[in-house]
Order: structure tokens, then sequence, then C-alpha cells
């Protein structure tokens, strides 16, 4: 007799709903001590856990950066209406 004991197969890890802070430049979590992680202050998609790491991760991040704020832009401008002329 052999025991076979087979692992009922677990769905995926359910997606979290809200991921914890990681910087974007060392990935660095949330430190004990209470990291306070700083957003980017233009696109504010992206979290740095200190003012070193923003600016060193800057230059890869401003491409990313720049379409994000211009997507928001263009969303704004979408959500103001543009006044379109009603005919
Ligand atoms: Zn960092
Ligand atoms: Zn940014």
């Amino acid at each position: 007799m052999s025991t076979v004991t087979e692992t009922p197969q677990k769905p995926a890890v359910a997606a979290a709903p809200e991921a914890p802070p990681t910087c974007a430049s060392c990935g660095a979590g949330p430190a004990a001590g209470g990291t306070t992680f700083k957003k980017c202050s233009r696109c504010k998609s992206v979290r740095y856990c200190g003012r070193d790491c923003q600016q060193a991760h800057f230059a890869d991040h401003k491409v990313e950066c720049k379409a994000v704020v211009a997507e928001r832009v263009a969303k704004v401008l979408e959500a103001t209406g543009q006044e379109k002329a009603a005919g």
C-alpha cells in the first residue's frame, strides 16, 4: 500500500486588496520603524523609501512618469467635458 497524498490544487494567491508599499527603486518594504514612503511628486503612482531612491530611479521612471501624467491630463480634459457642438 502506498499512501499517496494528493495535495488539492489551491487557487492562486488571491489578489491582495492593497499591496504594502515598496520602494520602486530599491524594492524595500515598509520597515519596522515605519518608513515614510514618498510618492513621485509628478505622477504619484510610484513610491520611494527616500529622496535618494527617487532621484536615482527617475532616470528610469521619467518615461513612464510622463506617460502617466499625460494620460491623466487627457482623462481630466475628457471628464471636464470639452464643449461639443451639440446640434
Ligand atoms: Zn528605496
Ligand atoms: Zn512619476
